[in-house]
């Protein structure tokens, strides 16, 4: 368990790793090759490397594994994946699924530390970061051990724990997953989803290109205040001002996630600061009814609030859907993540 972790290295420090054994740089190409488009967990199996470069490798350095628990399927065919981290620490990732692949919702820390009101994940407190390889595998694993995973072409950081307070070790998984011989995935299939630590949102940008979704759920600081108390650190004005200086490609928009939650964020005046909030920001908005779960303190809006809450946006010239919840009945669904 000593011995470093390839999985845990970008391409270049693979590159840099072989190279002080001598060895030529673009084998580091090909090992990540074995790593994430052959499955491989052993350097065994790694037949165009030499046997003694196998051998000395397999001396110094390990290939970690991610073990799968347990998979449960929703009656909407969602299905959530429960992982057993090497420590015996657990972790989920929920498969969703779409009219021809299937959209992997991953976690980047164990438990989360923001404390958000009306989250599962949060009330359960926090563990630890998760590693680039625990990041990374659950995408490797699902990928060479389910067919679902096999179909597999979108990417949202929305499981549990917070990806900007994670930051370094996200940043690297994000590396690999886009690398050409790692997971290959392209950035514009990758979206990172914050409660908004506004520096690392401007980090962000300049360290990656991929999509930005923000938790937002309320137009005003008092309310977020209550709901989100990461915001008494970053208010909206300054959550508002990163997400202005996002650098986005042309065509991509800024994902805005509101939480419809009865009585406390769903009225017409809401509707109307929210619109006013997000002139002129290049976005659409993800409008999340509240799902409920055992012991929650908070209920969903009926039908015909959250309708009339995107009309007044879609007046105002917004994008604005109703993200139908997924895989309720197994706590799948957004914010019901808890590892156990
Ligand atoms: N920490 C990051 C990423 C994961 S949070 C973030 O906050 O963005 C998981 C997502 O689930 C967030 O978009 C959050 O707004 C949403 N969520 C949490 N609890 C929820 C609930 N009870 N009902 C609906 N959505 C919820
Ligand atoms: Fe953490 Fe996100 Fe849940 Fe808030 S919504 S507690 S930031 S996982």
């Amino acid at each position: 368990m000593d011995k470093p972790n390839l999985k845990d290295m970008t391409l270049e420090e693979i590159e840099g790793f072989i190279s002080d054994l001598g060895k030529e740089k673009y084998r580091a190409k090909q090992i990540m090759k074995w790593l994430y488009q052959s499955g491989t967990t052993s350097f065994d199996e790694m037949t165009n490397l030499s046997k003694d470069f196998r051998d000395g490798m397999n001396n110094i350095v390990r290939i970690s594994t991610l073990e799968i628990v347990e998979t449960q399927t929703s009656k909407d065919g969602t299905k959530k994946v429960l992982f057993k981290l090497e420590d015996g620490n657990f972790i989920e990732s929920v498969l969703i699924p779409g009219a021809n692949h299937w959209t992997l919702c991953i976690s980047t820390q164990v438990g989360c530390m923001i404390g958000c009101r009306f989250c599962l994940t949060g009330m359960y407190g926090f563990k630890r970061n998760l590693l680039p390889s625990e990041i990374t595998d659950q995408i490797t694993m699902l990928r060479f051990n389910t067919p679902e995973g096999e179909n597999v072409k979108n990417i949202v950081m929305m499981g549990m724990g917070e990806p900007l307070e994670n930051y370094d070790n996200t940043l690297k998984a994000i590396r690999i997953m886009t690398t050409d011989c790692g997971l290959a995935i392209s950035n514009r299939r990758i979206t990172l989803s914050t409660c908004g630590i506004a520096p690392m949102i401007h980090r962000l940008g300049k360290d990656t290109c991929v999509n930005l979704a923000i938790s937002l759920n309320t137009p005003d600081d008092e309310t977020r205040n209550y709901l989100m108390p990461i915001n008494k650190k970053y208010p909206l004005e300054t959550l508002i001002k990163a997400c202005r200086e996002y650098p986005m490609p042309r065509r991509r928009r800024i994902t805005f996630e509101y939480i419809l939650i009865e009585g406390v964020n769903t009225s017409r005046e809401d509707a109307e600061r929210l619109a006013r909030l997000l002139r002129g920001i290049r976005c659409k908005l993800n409008l999340i009814p509240y799902n409920e779960y055992p012991g929650s303190v908070f209920r969903t809006p009926a039908e015909v609030d959250i309708e009339a809450f995107r009309k007044i946006l879609i007046k105002h010239n917004y994008i604005a859907t109703i993200r139908a919840s997924r895989g309720g009945d197994i706590l799948a669904a957004c914010g019901q993540l808890s590892g156990r």
